[in-house]
């Protein structure tokens, strides 16, 4: 038996960073960049208005107050999107709103709330300091200025930086394209009726969304039946069209283990026994002349997911140029006893009853127990070498609600 630690290098080992695209800003969501992005020009580009109020020569208000109001003339007014082609002289102003371009004489801006807001003549009741209320070009970027290394994870905050520099097209890593394979006879539709021995398939629909939150593309193919040539065209079908194949079911002994016998059969897949407990039968390899990487998971739902978290998600994560692939391990108290198989890695579901506690969850760790897994927040890791764990013991947890 392989440990997991070895094994999930093996599936590592031969995939690679997906080759960047460019890709329309609007889809570059989530993905990795691949270059370095300069800003080509200053941010703000122009000096503007941070309030909405008047453009003023700050020198005409020195003497403003409440009691004893300046007097200015309105000469222009002046909206973001528009610029003023008069020039503010003394005693004169610009109605300017914000984001507006400063108008040339003008060296600060009167917010409106200092004024009656008038529009032919404005009474100031303050004075401003120069350059007041004015958003200097430059002042954010510089013309030129890096903006975002190559490698950044691009989420809403750098989405905003990219557009504001006028980045339509972004190279980047794309998300990798998953398809996901559910396997077996027993497996229904879920909504359709389900007769004695039938089963909805929940496993697909598990894998895809966990390839979703890893940041995956990840689709549906199936469910399909336990038969070896529909499940080889299916999977030669898929090859054309994903960066990842994922199955499920049909590894272990079984008589009509498919997935095993067909992809054995390949000489590039390679099935295996890990060292974990729930998720034993592990297989991963590559398929077709593009060598799209495959990895067979085993049926019970909760081996699946486990499957996924230790195997799976890493793999997304490296095609997509990230560079951390697992996710932080902590510490936490376990509220309950737990035990475990000699031997073997446990991955126990569990749930915070406070920072820092655990409590397992469902009833048993069972890998077909899945309400329990729709419960947990976590995982907690009971190494190889021991069998059980105390209430009130210390324990290494994976805590699946980050990202
Ligand atoms: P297998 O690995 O194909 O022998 O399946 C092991 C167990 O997992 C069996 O009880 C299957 O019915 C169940 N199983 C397999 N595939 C799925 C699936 N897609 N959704 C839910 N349960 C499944
Ligand atoms: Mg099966």
């Amino acid at each position: 038996m392989l440990s997991v630690d070895d094994y999930r290098n093996s599936v590592l080992e031969g995939i690679g960073v997906l080759s960047p695209i460019e890709l329309p800003l609007s889809s570059a969501h989530g993905c990795v960049l691949a270059a370095d992005v300069a800003s080509p020009w200053p941010l703000p580009s122009f000096d503007n208005s941070s309030m909405d109020g008047y453009a003023v020569i700050a020198a005409d208000l020195t003497s403003a107050t409440g009691e004893r109001p300046v007097e200015l003339t309105v000469i222009d007014d002046v909206p973001a999107g528009f610029r003023s082609t008069e020039v503010v002289t003394a005693g004169s102003a610009i109605r300017i709103m914000t984001g507006a371009p400063m108008p040339a004489g003008a060296d600060a801006v009167v917010p409106v709330e200092r004024t009656d807001g008038g529009t032919q003549t404005v009474q100031v009741t303050g004075s401003v300091e120069r350059g007041a209320h004015v958003r200097r070009a430059g002042e954010d970027v510089v013309a030129g200025e890096l903006v975002l290394p190559k490698g950044t994870l691009i989420g809403a905050r750098q989405v905003a930086i990219l557009a504001a520099v006028g980045c339509g097209l972004v190279f980047v890593h794309p998300r990798p394209r998953v398809a996901v394979i559910s396997t077996g006879s027993e497996l229904v539709e879920p909504g359709l009726p389900l007769r004695h021995g039938l089963i909805s398939d929940s496993n697909s629909y598990l894998l895809v969304a966990a390839a979703k939150e890893a940041g995956a593309d990840a689709y549906r193919v199936g469910p399909i039946v336990d038969d070896e040539t529909l499940f080889l065209r299916t999977v030669e079908d898929q090859i054309h069209r994903c960066d990842l194949i994922l199955t499920s079911g049909g590894v272990s002994m079984g008589a009509h283990d498919t997935v095993k016998t067909v992809l054995s059969a390949l000489g590039s897949v390679t099935f295996t026994k890990v060292a974990m407990n729930p998720g034993m039968p592990q297989g991963h390899g590559f398929v077709g002349e593009e060598r799209v990487p495959i990895i067979t998971l085993p049926g019970n739902p909760v081996s699946s997911y486990i499957s996924f978290e230790n195997f799976v998600r890493p793999a997304i994560r490296l095609m997509r140029g990230l560079p951390d692939l697992l996710r932080p391990q902590m510490t936490a108290v376990c509220g309950a006893a737990l035990t475990s198989p000699f031997g073997k890695r446990q991955f126990a579901r569990a749930r915070f009853l406070a920072s820092g506690v655990v409590l397992p969850t469902g009833t048993g760790q069972g890998s077909h127990v899945m309400g329990g897994l729709a419960s947990a927040e976590a995982l907690i890791v009971i190494p190889e070498e021991v069998t059980g764990v105390e209430a009130g013991q210390t324990v290494s947890v994976i805590d699946l609600r980050t990202r």
